[in-house]
């Protein structure tokens, strides 16, 4: 078993203040795979002082100098990659090609368009004959899920360390121990002592009081809404600002006349990715209703193809859902989605036939599902689709934009009509047939998917606050 179970703190590997052990189940095994030590108020209290009193100093520092930072971390992270993505691998069940391709990947595509942003990024600008200058906001806490834990974690960590600002990070107690040997990256890498600081930890203790915390001026959360809620009233009272990058259920239209066997396979794989737990999962395939039969029958038989496998072993299966809850919850949507009336077209409930232990899930398709039900509804954040049908455009958008969320979207077609409507989808991003997710332009949500955006010049700009200087200005 992995042990990490100390935070890093100013520094140093510090034991915790009173904190309890913890152990990570694997997904694929069962067994105990890493074990931390859950942190305390006393550990947060320590991490902030460090990060407070690293914070005048880091601050002053000057563009040419953080980029040099930030490319000396790129190069110790890259040392590590096997190691993170083995760790992600064991610890959430992501397959492992996936893990050394994608999940590691994205950490270093966050660095590097952040550096690209970070050199022309307008820390001042002249407004007459005046000066707006954006300075670092001051000390953040950053609190990131499980499902794409580098992505999350370096997208906060990045544009912090761009802007000037000194952190402390709390990552998923799902994912902890790649987040230890990111900690080990930080430190390799010579980052300042007290500018990024590690406190493990669950939720409730360790993220909601560095939400309330006094002297934490910024809080960026990439989780649940559920989680997003809470912090943001915890961090109501000291007013500080609140960075939310929350749930979503997104749609995927497929416009009228659109080749099926052409448009279908990207979004069935993009909700498979990751077994389907990803924020942008476009899992509310919507179809007209003229092609509707034959977009259930090639779905199912691309859902009835993908297998599932050990995270551990190269290929192109399905890992495990992260844990037993998870697993317990996508069973349950799964029961309702039937008993609701929609129609099993793939997979169903249960574990696969192929397996009789681990946290895996059926690739499982529901067609005839309208979208009140609760399938179309909540996230399932596991490998299962729901189709619906439209009976022309303006009902498709109508459908889209029925839901809580407005995380995401994909359009795929007629690329005319495509951008035609793209402007009606309540969504922060719009992938347009063969888009794909990209580092260098702004991610984030609206609705209950969140406030604020991450990557790029965006995500450099959400870590800063902004200063006039008005009358005889030099
Ligand atoms: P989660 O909400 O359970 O946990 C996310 C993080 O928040 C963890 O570090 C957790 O410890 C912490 N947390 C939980 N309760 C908290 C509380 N009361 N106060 C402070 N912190 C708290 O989410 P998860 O299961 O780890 O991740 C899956 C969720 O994340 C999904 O809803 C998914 O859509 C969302 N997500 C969103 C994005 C995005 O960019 N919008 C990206 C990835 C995942």
């Amino acid at each position: 078993m992995n042990s990490y179970l100390q935070n890093y703190i100013n520094g140093n590997w510090v034991d915790s203040i009173g904190g309890t052990k913890h152990q990570v189940i694997s997904p694929s095994t069962e067994a105990a795979c890493t074990e931390i030590t859950l942190g305390t108020q006393a550990d947060v209290d320590a991490a902030v002082a460090a990060a407070r009193a690293a914070f005048d100093s880091f601050a002053q520092t000057t563009r040419e100098q953080r980029i040099e930072l930030l490319q000396t971390i790129v190069a110790e992270y890259q040392k590590r990659a096997g190691d993170i993505a083995q760790a992600i691998s064991t610890e959430m069940g992501c397959p492992i090609s996936v893990s050394q391709t994608a999940q590691v990947g994205s950490g270093i595509g966050h660095f590097m368009s952040t550096i690209e942003a970070l050199k022309n990024f307008e820390f001042e600008e002249k407004v007459g004959a005046n000066k707006v200058v954006h300075e670092a906001i001051g000390v953040v806490a950053l609190i990131t899920p499980w499902n794409w834990p580098m992505n999350q974690i370096v997208a906060k960590v990045a544009p912090a360390i761009a802007a000037g600002c000194t952190m402390i990070l709390k990552p998923s107690e799902e994912c902890p121990g790649a987040a230890a040997i990111f900690a080990e990256v930080m430190h390799a890498a010579g980052v300042p002592a007290g500018v990024f600081n590690l406190v493990q930890g669950d939720g409730p203790t360790v993220g909601s009081a560095l939400a309330k915390h006094p002297d934490v001026d910024m809080i960026s959360i990439t989780g649940s809404t559920r989680a997003g809620i809470a912090v943001a009233k915890d961090a109501a009272d000291t007013v500080k600002r609140v960075h939310q990058e929350l749930g979503g259920k997104s749609p995927n239209i497929i416009l009228p006349g659109a080749p099926l066997d052409q448009a279908l396979p990207a979004g069935l794989g993009g909700v498979c990715l990751n077994s389907g737990q990803s924020c942008i999962a476009p899992a509310r395939v919507l179809v007209h209703k003229s092609q509707y039969a034959e977009a259930v029958k090639i779905a199912a038989d691309y859902m009835n193809a993908m297998t599932v496998g050990d995270p551990l072993t190269e290929g192109a299966h399905l890992g495990p859902v992260v844990n037993k809850s998870q697993w317990d919850k996508i069973q349950g949507l799964i029961q309702a989605g039937i008993a609701e009336g929609a129609e099993v077209a793939a997979g169903g409930a249960g574990l696969p036939e192929n397996v009789s232990k681990g946290f895996y899930v059926k690739p499982t398709l529901f067609s005839n599902v309208t979208n009140d039900m609760t399938v179309a509804r909540e996230e399932i954040f596991g490998p299962v689709i729901t189709m619906i049908q439209y009976d022309d455009v303006d009902d498709a958008v109508r459908i889209a934009n029925d839901t809580n969320y407005g995380l995401s979207s994909v359009i795929c077609g007629d690329p005319v009509l495509a951008n035609q409507i793209a402007p009606r989808i309540r969504a922060g991003m719009v992938y347009i047939n063969a888009g794909t997710p990209d580092a260098s332009v702004p991610f984030g949500g609206y609705k209950q998917s969140g406030n604020g955006r991450e990557f790029s010049k965006w995500g450099i700009a959400e870590f800063m606050e902004i200063k006039s200087y008005i009358g005889m200005v030099m």
